[in-house]
């Protein structure tokens, strides 16, 4: 006679993926700094320190520290006496809203060596490199929060009390990797990255996915049509995503890198070429531009 079916549960149940989350946060930035050097291969945390980051007043849902790099332009001569300064471009870039595509958070990290460089240094960044470290931080990486929300489905987009669920039920099954959250803006990542926004008052956000290999943009201005080897394939506009939230809803333009790996960084020679073809596609679209 057949065992029970509850007879194998205890098998089944070591089968199922489980998520373990440290059981100590990164509160400080040197916690977060050891932690993210562990997780990131090309983050070793002397490198971490040295990029000067700082902590949030508010945390992650476990308390880890969401950090943030603030760069405005350097000090420069003023050419003729008596003209009044440009108000600088304000470039927002996030990488690691999804805490299982580390290469978004790799990459970030290493764009933030080179924001100082001549081109790049006229501007003035807010560099997020891990947006959702409980994501990253999770054993093994997830794409959610600790809530289990999908962060970048959960930003407060017209549509979202109308749309959010009804696209989660009917378009992914509702496949939890994907679940927008309770009400729009319930997560306190979610709610801090909104914060930038209305506070830094970006003229361009790029944020940084992976696996897709492709550029997505959102909102005004000339679409980008390649960066290295990535080219322009909308994806489609989400409820409550960054881009739709961004781009159609603030009126700022969004673009969206997807590296073609969550885990293995491109070349050194692609990241450098994804960088260059970005900040001429600033300096042709938005750096001479009125801004306000
Ligand atoms: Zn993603």
């Amino acid at each position: 006679m057949p065992k029970p079916f509850r007879h194998y549960l205890p098998a089944l149940t070591l089968l199922l993926p489980v998520t373990c989350f440290p059981a100590a946060p990164a509160s400080t930035p040197q916690q977060w700094c050891a932690a993210i050097g562990e997780r990131l291969g090309s983050v070793p945390p002397a490198l971490c320190h040295k990029l000067q980051l700082q902590a949030a007043p508010i945390q992650s849902v476990r308390h880890n520290a969401l950090m943030f790099r603030d760069l405005p332009p350097a000090p420069r001569k003023i050419a003729s006496l008596g003209a009044p300064p440009k108000r600088p471009l304000r470039i927002l870039l996030v990488g690691g809203i999804h805490g299982d595509e580390l290469t978004s958070a790799s990459i970030v990290f290493r764009w933030l060596q080179w924001v100082d460089e001549a081109e790049p240094g006229q501007y003035h960044w807010r560099v997020i490199p891990v947006a959702n470290p409980d994501g990253l931080l999770a054993s093994p990486a997830q794409r959610m929060n600790a809530n289990g929300v999908d962060l970048n489905r959960n930003f407060p987009t017209p549509d979202w009390h109308s749309n959010a669920h009804n696209y989660w039920a009917s378009k992914t099954q509702r496949d939890p990797r994907r679940f927008p959250g309770k009400d729009a803006m319930s997560e306190q990542e979610t709610r801090w990255l909104h914060d930038q926004i209305e506070s830094f008052k970006p003229n361009l956000i790029v944020s940084v996915h992976a696996p897709f290999g492709i550029l997505d943009f959102d909102g005004p201005a000339r679409q980008p049509r390649r960066f290295g080897s990535l080219s322009l394939n909308r994806l489609g506009i989400y409820p409550g995503s960054l881009g739709n939230y961004g781009g159609e809803h603030k009126n700022t333009p969004v673009i969206t890198i997807e590296l073609p790996h969550a885990t293995s960084m491109p070349p050194l020679r692609e990241q450098r070429k994804i960088w260059d073809d970005m900040l001429s596609w600033i300096r042709q679209n938005l750096a001479n531009k009125n801004l306000s």
